[in-house]
């Protein structure tokens, strides 16, 4: 499924075309990976609609994708020919730089992103770094594996930078793909604390109580008691605002967004210093996923195990899929099932 240009969703409703290409050759370092699957995330819709715009048209979109190794390229020696392996949205960076020194590739300014940068994973085979596959753990369907590696691989270092301590009230402000996989991350490793959700529609805050959320409310309510650290997964600048008020002193509020939308932007200039920032409170963005936070997160979820709820469509209805999350009020993860 190619993307060949930009466009509103809301006017164009199928943004992607169905079309015969290549099938692309591993270069050095690189292998081609048969795709089973890939899951849908909200960033195509931003790369579609331009907030994070493709540097060249056309491309395949996509940035969780799991299939086999088909093909090795010269001097790829890590993986093996029939290799499950996942592909997250981060596809390669320069290896050199700090960042890169320090294992936040994430960071790097060659920093490339599957499905933006390079084709990705709508589509029957694709060509990866063998640096940046990653192999399945077993407990996993295709199916299931695919929404792991973004929603699940950001919302592990969002806990990660939140830096929550087991004891402490966490919160979470939407309950979509992300969100919902926090929620038993939080449970298995720090089983003292209580999630608190924010979420607009009462189907996502029943979802959130049926994970073992202690409360949850509107966006616009405010939690029992004061949080440690909110997680911020909206696109919205509303949800910003409230979660700083819900905030303790010393609290942290991490957004993990690519982009903010402009609609609600106004409602900055409600920020009011000493109700929503004195008192030591912080504010840190989330970019990208580095290596670290795929395998480690793919280890945790094996280990409780975190099966993710899927909704599977062929690959050809990819833009229905798109429209359909687009339009929001979605329980677990839309799946392109390619095999
Ligand atoms: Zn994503
Ligand atoms: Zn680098």
């Amino acid at each position: 499924m190619l993307l060949n240009k930009l466009t509103d969703m809301q006017y164009d409703e199928t943004p992607l075309v169905l079309a015969d290409i290549p099938v692309p050759e591993p270069g050095p370092g690189e292998v081609q990976v048969e795709i089973s699957t890939c899951a849908v995330c909200h960033t195509e819709l931003d790369e579609i609609e331009g907030r994070t715009p493709p540097p060249r048209l056309p491309v395949v979109p996509g940035h969780q994708a799991v299939g086999r190794v088909s093909a090795l390229g010269p001097g790829a020696t890590r993986l093996r020919v029939g290799d499950r392996v996942g592909v997250a949205w981060i596809y390669s960076a320069c290896g050199q730089c700090e960042y890169c020194r320090a294992g936040e590739e994430n960071l790097c300014p060659e920093f490339r992103a599957t499905g933006r940068d390079v084709d990705g994973g709508y589509a029957e085979y694709m060509t990866v770094p063998e640096q940046f596959a990653y192999p399945i753990p077993e407990c996993f369907s295709d199916l299931q594996a695919a929404p792991l590696l973004c929603a699940g691989a950001i919302g592990y270092r969002s806990l990660h930078l939140t830096g929550l301590q087991d004891c402490q009230c966490l919160g979470l402000t939407g309950f979509g793909a992300s969100a919902h996989l926090v929620l038993p991350m939080v449970r298995r490793r720090f089983p003292g604390s209580s999630v608190s959700v924010f979420a607009r529609s009462e189907k996502e805050r029943a979802f959130a109580r049926e994970l073992g959320a202690v409360w949850a409310g509107d966006t616009t309510d405010s939690a029992p008691e004061p949080l440690h650290c909110i997680i911020d997964t909206t696109p919205a600048w509303t949800p910003v605002v409230e979660a700083l008020r819900n905030l303790r002193p010393g609290g942290r509020l991490v957004i993990n967004a690519i982009r903010k939308q402009e609609s609600d932007k106004a409602v900055l200039q409600q920020l009011d210093y000493p109700q929503h920032l004195w008192l030591e409170k912080e504010i840190k963005s989330v970019a990208n996923v580095a290596r670290r936070d795929v395998t480690d997160f793919l280890q945790l979820a094996a280990e409780i195990p975190l099966l993710p709820e899927v909704q599977p469509y062929p690959l050809e209805e990819a833009n229905r899929a798109l429209s359909e999350l687009k339009r929001g009020n979605v329980r677990g993860a839309k799946v392109l099932q390619i095999r």
